[in-house]
């Protein structure tokens, strides 16, 4: 990534090529900040106009074997730690995950959940850097840089690091290896030994400035200025905080049309449109599928609030407003207990593993009971 690629931050982007080439930076860095705030997007860019082998005053050149290689993070000289998930029986490394790695830091501003799901961990995993990744970096520090004249190691979250790890990073730390630049980007820098804080100069990496993250939006999504605004407004200038939202409104919206058009179909009964429903839901995976549960129970109790006119605890965006117009008066006493039920006992299958088709089929016939009875 070359510095004007970095999102914002442009007085740090100004800055660091001069005292990279004038070898005013200290070897070992401790980059502060949000993911995204560009942390690691920074250090990228940081490695690449070191490795770079066309180098210009102000930013590496974006187009040399060496900085393509660090593009698609293959470059033998640049290396790169990460907290990783703990395989079955063995304490895994960095680079048992590296082919992951190298397609998610293409893009480097994501979350360390979005991580976990790429490494294909648990939801609740707690991925760490493990002892054993030490002795992989002694080993790797032990041979002469291959193709530059200096190497980058670029260590993402470095307070995930176990004591044992710790302590030994902190002897690499100490050890003189020529040519060699360490950039630790932390989250949360507070939490790592004092001692490793001690021996890196540390560079407080700020939020976003302001207009950014909705020039980016727009730029990337196509979204409205005014959207963008808001969202950067809410994200506080988080470009990763801003993408989650914004995700989270698209679900949101997935889902509504999803929830609406199961009430037309099982209002006018037609089971074509109903068994296309289903089998479009089910193709979506599990987690889809838990999620518009969820929605679908949450849009009953909203409609069923607004039915009994406590509108001062309804909860709707206007599209859902929109529906809810017309929907609510048919979602009351009489059939709100078995709606409810029939979502939470499809929730339920659906976490069993049990056969989506079946258990979305007999959720849509129970719909279709409670919301139009025939007698
Ligand atoms: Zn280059």
């Amino acid at each position: 990534m070359k510095f004007q690629e970095v999102l914002g931050q442009k007085s740090l982007c100004a800055a660091f090529p001069a005292s990279l080439k004038s070898g005013h930076v200290a070897h070992a860095q401790l980059f502060a900040g949000k993911s995204g705030y560009g942390s690691l997007a920074l250090a990228l860019a940081v490695a690449q106009y070191l490795l770079c082998s066309n180098q210009g005053d102000d930013d590496s050149c974006g187009e040399c074997p060496a900085c393509r290689k660090v593009i698609k993070g293959v470059h033998p000289d640049l290396h790169f730690v990460y907290p990783v998930v703990k395989k079955k029986d063995s304490a895994p490394v960095s680079d048992d995950y590296l082919q992951q790695w190298r397609e998610i830091v293409t893009s480097p501003y994501f979350s360390l959940d979005e991580w976990i799901e790429k490494m294909g961990g648990e939801e609740n995993a707690q991925p760490m850097i493990y002892a054993a990744e030490s002795a992989n970096i002694i080993k790797k520090l032990s041979l002469k840089p291959f193709e530059a004249d200096c190497r980058v190691v670029i260590i993402w979250l470095p307070e995930r690091m176990n004591e044992e790890c710790a302590n030994k990073l902190l002897k690499i730390l100490e050890e003189p290896y020529p040519g060699t630049y360490f950039i630790l980007v932390s989250e949360q820098p507070e939490r790592l030994l004092t001692t490793i804080r001690s021996r890196t100069q540390m560079v407080i990496i700020p939020m976003l400035e302001k207009g950014v993250i909705a020039h980016e939006l727009g730029r990337r999504y196509g979204l409205s200025a005014e959207r963008g605004r808001w969202l950067e407004r809410i994200a506080a200038g988080d470009m990763v905080k801003a993408i989650e939202l914004l995700n989270d409104e698209s679900n949101r919206a997935k889902n509504r049309e999803m929830f609406i058009s199961l009430m037309r179909l099982c209002w006018t009964r037609d089971m074509v449109p109903v068994n296309r429903w289903v089998n479009e839901l089910a193709d979506a995976g599990r987690e889809r599928q838990k999620r518009f549960l969820t929605y679908a129970s949450e849009m009953l109790r909203e409609n069923f609030m607004r039915n009994l006119n406590k509108d001062e605890i309804v909860y709707m965006t206007p599209e859902e407003e929109q529906f809810s117009v017309r929907f609510a008066p048919y979602v009351n006493e009489n059939n709100i207990v078995a709606l409810f039920a029939a979502m939470e006992q499809a929730a339920i299958e659906i976490g069993r593993n049990g056969n989506a088709k079946i258990i979305l089929t007999d959720l849509c016939i129970k719909v279709m009971q409670n919301i139009r009875p025939t007698t």
